[in-house]
């Protein structure tokens, strides 16, 4: 490990992020932005993760940094052929962090100590964990440090969480019986919980659609909620003039909590030069899309991903590239490896020649340079809170086809609160997609959402401007929190 100078006794961070690219992203930018701030960070990625940063060349194996450290930590899954490109599944992640993650993380706390008290590094002196890892207030007790809880997840969904043993205890969930699913039940408002208003239950992450009290998603849920309850400070990837409602309704029950995003204008605005080559993409990107985008007009092309984790059948996927190849607008898809269940893509020679003159298709892209593109006029998500809040960012209108986890919940925001974009039925068809590509990119709908969106930017940048609401906020968590003991 490089010596800083210890003399400096810089404050430093240990982040822990829940090993998925949506926590991943947000924490790495945070741990950039502390960094600015004159922290020594720590990150801890699992040994997985490390291995595919190092072969999606987002990191660089020897490349050592002053003050910015990685730790790695045994997963705890069985090994894969393809370590390269598979998406963990995220059951099976939970079900581990669980069970495997203490004991490493401890270990790697008493190295750092070891280093510190050879004078090598500074001292920890806080820790930022992902509000999914429970684990970790434990160890931040033990050691007597402060910790910052962090959640990439949005303030609505966090206000879901935290309310779902009010929803178990009015016999809301868990369903019945499997018919509940279908027979139009979650549809269902749920007005009794405050800063959520006209919900419906099918708009609440869908952890809450099981019939089996003992669901492991559901009660990690419910964990995850009643640990946020000792959490002394919880900071959210968000933003007031976003989520006002939602964290006012969180206030009330978590007295610590605070906007500190949206993080991709914040780094927009805070660039540091000699951290650029520090990058969190566990695939390697194609950067040639940037260049073809070069080639099309002003917002004219549609922008098509379903982020890292989410899984289609090929049959969906077929009426996706049908109801794209059928609007006739030019459009970039990116087509994850393991986006197909079954693993092979279907796409037909008939398909990839009608859409040759028009569609480009890619396996991963740095979506957020993507995003910000003069050509992109619309993007179609699965509703990811990354990819919601990026595409806010970039003023660029949605299409949304929200799958699993908080994704119906970002839907809603996006389409009802904010009126910037147009869900899609899970059942998807092409003519809906044709239909709604058109409308976005064409239609009078599309353009009153891309004023709004374009508005919304606006007012979310001045948030995190110098002296703007979620810039404060993360002064004053990083002074009041981070700094108490230096
Ligand atoms: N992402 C990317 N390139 C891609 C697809 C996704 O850089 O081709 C990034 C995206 O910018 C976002 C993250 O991966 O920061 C995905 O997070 P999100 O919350 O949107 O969805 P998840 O993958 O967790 O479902």
């Amino acid at each position: 490990m490089q010596m800083s100078n210890p003399a400096e006794r810089k404050p430093h961070a240990v982040l822990i992020p829940f090993p998925s690219q949506g926590h991943i992203n947000p924490f790495f930018t945070l741990a950039k932005l502390l960094h600015l701030r004159g922290f020594h960070i720590t990150f801890v990625h699992t040994e997985y993760n490390y291995k595919r940063l190092l072969n999606s060349k987002a990191l660089k194996a020897l490349h050592v940094l002053p003050d910015f450290h990685f730790q790695t930590i045994p997963d705890g899954l069985p090994l894969t052929d393809d370590a390269a490109n598979v998406t963990q599944d995220p059951l099976s992640l939970c079900k581990s962090v669980r069970e495997n993650f203490l004991l490493p993380f401890r270990q790697i706390l008493a190295k750092l100590n070891d280093s510190a008290i050879a004078g090598l590094i500074p001292p920890v002196t806080g820790l930022v964990s992902d509000f999914s890892l429970t684990f970790t207030t434990q160890v931040a007790q033990e050691l007597a440090l402060p910790i910052l809880v962090f959640s990439p997840a949005s303030a609505t969904c966090l206000v879901s969480v935290m309310n779902l043993r009010t929803l178990s205890d009015k016999g809301l969930i868990p369903l019945k019986d499997e018919s509940y699913l279908t027979n139009g039940y979650l549809d269902t408002k749920v007005d009794l919980i405050p800063g959520l208003k006209n919900f419906r239950l099918k708009d609440l992450p869908d952890f809450i659609r099981t019939t089996d009290p003992n669901n492991f998603m559901l009660n990690y849920m419910i964990d995850m909620a009643d640990n946020m309850l000792k959490a002394s400070t919880i900071v959210i990837n968000t933003s007031d003039e976003l989520e006002s409602e939602a964290l006012k309704a969180l206030s009330s029950i978590l007295p610590s909590v605070f906007p500190i995003g949206p993080f991709p204008s914040f780094l927009n605005q805070s660039p540091e030069s000699h951290l650029e080559s520090l990058g969190s993409s566990l695939w390697k990107e194609d950067t040639e899309c940037l260049e073809w985008l070069k080639s099309k007009e002003c917002n004219s092309v549609l922008y098509v991903n379903f982020g890292s984790i989410t899984i289609m059948t090929p049959e969906q996927l077929l009426e996706f590239a049908w109801g794209l190849a059928n609007s006739k607008r030019p459009f970039l898809w990116i087509i994850r490896p393991d986006l197909v269940i079954g693993g092979s893509m279907i796409l037909s020679s008939e398909f990839l020649n009608d859409v040759s003159d028009r569609g480009l298709i890619a396996s991963w892209c740095p979506q957020e340079q993507v995003l910000n593109h003069p050509s992109i006029g619309g993007f179609l998500t699965h509703c990811g809170w990354n990819s919601t809040i990026e595409s806010v960012c970039a003023g660029v209108p949605m299409l949304c086809w929200p799958v699993s986890a908080d994704q119906p919940t970002n839907c809603r925001s996006i389409c009802s609160e904010w009126g910037i974009g147009i869900e899609i039925d899970t059942d998807v068809k092409r003519k809906e997609v044709e239909k709604n590509v058109n409308e976005l990119m064409l239609g009078e709908k599309g353009k009153e959402m891309r004023q709004k969106v374009m508005q919304l930017r606006k007012k979310v940048e001045e948030e995190i401007r110098s002296f703007g609401l979620s810039y404060m906020n993360l002064d004053k968590v990083t002074s009041e929190v981070l700094l108490k003991q230096t």
